[in-house]
């Protein structure tokens, strides 16, 4: 018996998607319709006039 490949390929969840603005993929925050990582979240949120996220 071989190894079973348990894990099988995703086409959502993490490392999906991007953020959109400087392609990161860690820490993405979807709000809002926008998609972002976690750093140019706070930046475009403030330009926007959301509050802060923490
Ligand atoms: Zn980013």
């Amino acid at each position: 018996m071989g190894k079973t490949p348990i894990m099988k390929q995703r086409k959502y969840g993490k490392g999906a998607y991007r953020c959109t603005r400087c392609g990161s993929q860690g820490n993405l925050i979807r709000r809002y319709g926008l998609l972002f990582c976690r750093q140019c979240f706070r930046e475009v949120a403030e330009k926007l006039g959301f509050k802060k996220y923490d």
